[in-house]
């Protein structure tokens, strides 16, 4: 979905002020036209020394980290990995909400969890769990359930394995402007603006390929 070198900062699917008033224009704004955009740059800047790997894709890079060369190991994890979770983060948004869940990620959250708002509390709960900057993700796991896991900074699933279905970015950039300190409530608001159509195609993929 993110094809390869050279990355570029795809447009947003929607206006700045789509998530209005659950997330603020000026931090969407900022956050894809500036964080995304630095990632983009760093990763380019990384890729452009290392031509061997201008054909890979991104969830590709992501995936073999642990083969790539030590010196950009780190570099591509951050980098890559903060293009690959914002990538994915602004593609699960929708306002108003494709609600409620609907198609096989409807079942499989009431059968892993017992219900939707059992769901919610979970995520919420692992959400707020996150110390510094991270990220909350729902996810298949590498035997095929639903799982809630969080990463670090710019930390992916992807070399672990899973197949990520949605993730909520709580570095305080994504909340700052408009929730100041309260990252609960940002997640009570992200939580109104959930594109679960898109949701259940994620995870129908992760069982295609
Ligand atoms: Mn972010």
């Amino acid at each position: 979905m993110n094809g390869h070198y050279k990355f570029f900062n795809i447009p947003l699917p929607y206006p700045y002020n789509a998530m209005e008033p659950y997330i603020d224009e000026k931090t969407m704004k900022l956050h894809h036209d500036k964080h995304l955009q630095a990632y983009i740059d760093n990763l380019n800047d990384t890729l452009s020394k290392y031509p061997q790997f201008k054909d890979w894709t991104l969830e590709e890079l992501l995936v073999n980290i642990p083969s790539l060369p030590k010196d950009i190991q780190t570099a591509i994890n951050n980098n890559g990995g903060g293009v690959f979770n914002h990538q994915f983060y602004f593609s699960n948004l929708a306002n108003p909400a494709s609600w409620p869940p609907i198609g096989k990620i409807a079942e499989a959250i009431n059968y892993e969890f017992g219900n939707y708002a059992a769901f919610q509390n979970e995520f919420k709960a692992a959400a707020l769990s996150v110390f510094g900057s991270g990220y909350a993700w729902l996810v298949v796991n590498a035997v095929g359930q639903l799982e809630i896991i969080t990463t670090k900074n710019q930390d992916t699933p992807l070399p672990l394995g899973m197949c990520p279905l949605l993730n909520i970015d709580v570095w305080e950039h994504a909340y700052y402007l408009k929730h100041y300190n309260l990252r609960a409530d940002y997640i009570d608001d992200w939580f109104h603006i959930i594109n679960w159509e898109n949701v259940n195609q994620n995870y129908v993929s992760c069982f295609s390929i």
